[in-house]
This record gives C-alpha cells, structure tokens and sequence, in this order.
C-alpha cells in the first residue's frame, strides 16, 4: 500500500515539473469541483492535470503510461453517460487550459481550435467572419470541442448538417503510450489510407486524447424562422415533418418533438410560461434557416398557414422578437428545474421514426405500471430517431437498473439503440449487447488493445468486459 502511495507520490510530482504552476491539482481543490454537470458531488480525482499543449498532453500520458496508472479526460464534464467523471484514485486529464482558437479559414471554411475550446466560443469566432459553426447543443456554454468529437455530439440542428463526425476533417490526438498522431486534414476529400480521425470521433476517450480540431463551418444563414406548434397524433407530427422538408426545399434546421408530458412538467407553476394551450397531445419546436429574409419567412407562414387550414397543426405561435424566440427554446432546452427533488433517470435513445409512437406508449405503460405515481417524460430530435426520456419513479425503492430495463428491453425488437448522441461511459456497457454484435464488441476490445495496451484512458468505460 505504501510503496503504491509512493509511486503515485512520484508520478504527480513528476507531472508537476513537467506542467509548472498551476499544471496539476489536488487535495481541496479538486474536491470543491463538482463531479459533473449532472453530478453535484465532489469531484472524486486523485488529481487534475491541465496542460497547454499537445506536447504537454503527450508527456502527461507518457508518464501515466509508464507508472500503469489510469487517466479519465474531461473537456467540460456536461456529457450524460458519466464518461468523464472522475473515479477515486484517477487522475483526471483537464483541457481547459487548452482553449486557442488557432485560425479561421473564411476560404476553405475551416476553423482550427484546440479541444478544450467550448463550443459557444467557437461558434461566435465563426459568426465573426459570417461563418457558422454547426453543432449545437443546451450545454453550448460549456461542452467543449474536444468533448464534442469524443461523444459524436448531435444536438439540435443534425437534420440539417448532421452529427459532429460531418464537421470534423482533421484532428491531432496523443495515444496512451504519448505518441502524437497529427492528422490535421483540412479538406472535404482525402482518401489516402485509412481515416484516422475516426478512431476518436465518438469513441469517449477510450482510444486517445484529442488536442485539436479542424473542423467544417458553413455559410451564416441570414433568416431564421421559427414556430411551436400543436398537434393531435404522432402520425400528424411525421406528416408535418415530411411536409417541412419538402416544401422549406431543405432549409428546415430543427424540428423538435415534446410530448404532452413534457410540456405540462416544463410549463408548470415555476416552470416557463406556456405559450400555447396545455391540453395538446404533442408539441413540436421548429426552425428554418435561409438566406432571403423576407421571402423565407412569407414561405415559412405560407406552409404552416396551409397546415393549419387543413386541420394539421391546431394551434402555432411564432415568436415576433429574437426574446420570444429564445423563449420558446428554452422551453426546450432549459429543463433541470423538472428534476429539482425527483429522482431522474435520463436516457437518450435511439429507434426508426415509424416505431416511435409505439415505443413511447409501451415505455409509459410499463412505467406507470410499476411506479403509478411518478412521471415520464419524452422529447427529442425527431427527424434523427432520437428520443429523450426522463424517468421519474418517485417510489423510494425504484433503482436504476429496473428503470434501464424498462427503458432498453423494448428497443431490440425495434432495432433501436441505447444511445443516439450520449454514448455509453459508465452507465450503459450492460446494456451494448442488446445494439452490438459479439463481433462489433471483439473488435472494440481489438481496437482498445492495439491503442491502450495497459488500458489506462478511460479505464472501465464503453466496451464492457468480455
Ligand atoms: C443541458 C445539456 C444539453 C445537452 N444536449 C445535448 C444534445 O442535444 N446532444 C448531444 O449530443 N449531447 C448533449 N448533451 C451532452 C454533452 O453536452 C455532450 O456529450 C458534449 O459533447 C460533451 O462535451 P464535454 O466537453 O462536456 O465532454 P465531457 O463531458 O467532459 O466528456 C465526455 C466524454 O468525452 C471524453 N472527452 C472529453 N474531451 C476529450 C478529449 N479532448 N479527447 C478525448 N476524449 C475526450 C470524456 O472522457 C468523456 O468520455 C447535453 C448536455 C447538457 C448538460
């Protein structure tokens, strides 16, 4: 025990010398840190290291690598699969210090940051130079890019750019052992061997440390139209899908689906004020973005005044001010106040958009029959198959573990997946076999072997033990 002590006495101090003042913390420091966003409790890790550089990031790694020791990376801890929270005993490897915005290319339409960068930070740079930068997501703030490739992130407006895995063109990642593997492509097309920057996107860590990013932007849209409406079935809400992707000739960019359930919780007394009728069936937040501000939004009150005549949508508000606007997301995106003193079970699923509607009311069946006195609550990305779930038992003896199985054992049939966009970290390994093949599952291992012989990044998380 004490030589153990001692060695890992060792390895911070030699960590110390190699990141100066301020390079690695311990003892109350970390403790005052909470574990995560989601996670009130103290942060758990042994200590926190905060390089610069890849450079330092490499002789971080070169120096756990060599003691044994396990290194859990964290960009800014909002990711909801407990990936990044730090287990006792763990160094925890910080990018926040690793926050320079390199370069914008107005041209080629790239931006490149180092990972700890957040993604609001990135995606005003970009405005500055009429650009925009995709992905977004509630925890723009704070999620970083690092995080964003390490999760795939998806968010809100996937319909329209797609997932972070199609903004990503180049990244710089250091391997377990501190070997540096820069592939900073700044191009669309590079078929030249095998894509490493693969390996990192949406593999949580588990392969490598990401440092930095080239990454797509896109022309800034000069409209944005935005409408909530109401509707009576599901179907109708599929109908209307279809209908504002045809007819905003590509333009639609988010297309967010609430059941009633959800917007009763989020518009309750001390809630957001409801800005339409409580008694809807299902509620859908939607935007389209363009570059003719005053026919997009002739066309985007053309389709839904259409819909409406016809019995589709029965009630809309469109907000009249960007404060109305931000309103109306926020209803959608501002919803920790649900979970104040209930016990929460999120999860983040996804399954084909016809199978939906049925998912859903087995969920809620199963659940109100086993606890009749808690809630459940469904939103999501629609047009991605990607439904949320917030389980809320309220019964003291609920656990996790029966409301999982509530939640995933209907999905195998469906052909669904246990994570659209949060990946698995922590919380989901027992669950991967019922989406993975035995052989998607070898290969993981395969990979993680080859990558991280000693298995010291991420330690415990994704693959689950043969
Ligand atoms: C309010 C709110 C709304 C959200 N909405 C969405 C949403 O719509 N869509 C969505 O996809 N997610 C959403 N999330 C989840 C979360 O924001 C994303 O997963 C985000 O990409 C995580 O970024 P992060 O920097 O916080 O990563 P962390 O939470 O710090 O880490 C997440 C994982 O990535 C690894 N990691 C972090 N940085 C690196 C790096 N540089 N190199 C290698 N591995 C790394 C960690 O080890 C961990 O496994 C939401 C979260 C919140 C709090």
């Amino acid at each position: 025990m004490d030589r153990r002590r001692d060695r890992v006495h060792a390895l911070l101090e030699e960590l110390k010398a190699l990141l100066g003042d301020g390079g690695v913390i311990e003892g109350a420091e970390v403790a005052q840190r909470a574990t995560s966003f989601w996670d009130a409790r103290p942060h758990q890790a042994r200590a926190i290291v905060r390089p610069r550089t890849t450079g330092e990031v490499s002789r971080v790694l070169a120096a756990c690598h060599a003691a044994g020791h396990p290194v859990v990376t964290q960009g800014g801890v909002t990711g909801c699969s407990m990936g990044a929270d730090a287990q006792t005993g763990e160094i925890a490897l910080s990018t926040e210090r690793m926050r320079a915005i390199e370069a914008i290319d107005p041209i080629g339409a790239t931006a490149t940051v180092q990972a700890g960068v957040t993604m609001q930070s990135l995606q005003e740079a970009a405005r500055e130079h009429g650009l925009l930068y995709a992905v977004d997501l509630g925890a723009r703030g704070s999620c970083t890019i690092g995080g964003n490739v390490a999760t795939n992130a998806g968010g809100i407006n996937v319909l329209r750019y797609g997932m972070m895995r199609a903004q990503v063109l180049g990244l710089e990642a250091v391997l377990a052992d501190g070997t540096v593997v820069s592939s900073m492509n700044h191009m669309l097309k590079n078929n030249a061997g095998f894509d490493i920057k693969q390996l990192m996107i949406g593999t949580e860590g588990a392969l490598g440390v990401v440092t930095r990013v080239v990454v797509r932007l896109h022309p800034l849209p000069s409209s944005r139209n935005t409408a909530m409406v109401a509707l009576q079935t599901f179907e109708e809400v599929t109908t209307l899908l279809g209908r504002m992707q045809r007819e905003m000739a590509g333009t639609l960019s988010a297309f967010e689906v609430m059941w009633d359930n959800y917007y009763l919780a989020a518009t309750e007394p001390g809630g957001h004020r409801p800005p339409l009728a409580r008694d809807y069936p299902f509620y859908v937040l939607m935007e389209a973005e363009g570059a003719d501000p005053a026919a997009d939004a002739v066309r985007f009150e053309q389709v839904l005044e259409a819909a409406m005549e016809q019995g589709l949508i029965l009630d809309a508000v469109i907000p009249q001010s960007e404060s109305e606007r931000r309103a109306l997301w926020d209803i959608r995106e501002n919803f920790e106040f649900m979970m104040a003193n209930r016990t929460t079970y999120l999860y983040d699923v996804s399954l084909p958009i016809r199978e939906m509607a049925g998912y859903a009311a087995e969920v809620q069946a199963s659940t109100a029959g086993t606890w009749p006195d808690g809630r459940t609550i469904i939103f999501g990305h629609l047009a991605d198959g990607n439904l949320h779930l917030f389980i809320q038992p309220q019964d003291d003896t609920a656990t996790h573990a029966a409301s999982d199985a509530l939640v995933y054992a209907p999905l195998t049939t469906r052909h669904g997946s246990v994570s659209a966009e949060h990946g698995i970290g922590l919380e989901k390994q027992g669950w991967l076999n019922r989406c993975r093949t035995a052989a998607e599952l070898d290969l993981m291992r395969t990979l993680k072997q080859a990558l991280d012989p000693k298995g010291i990044l991420n330690p415990g998380r994704v693959i689950p033990p043969p």
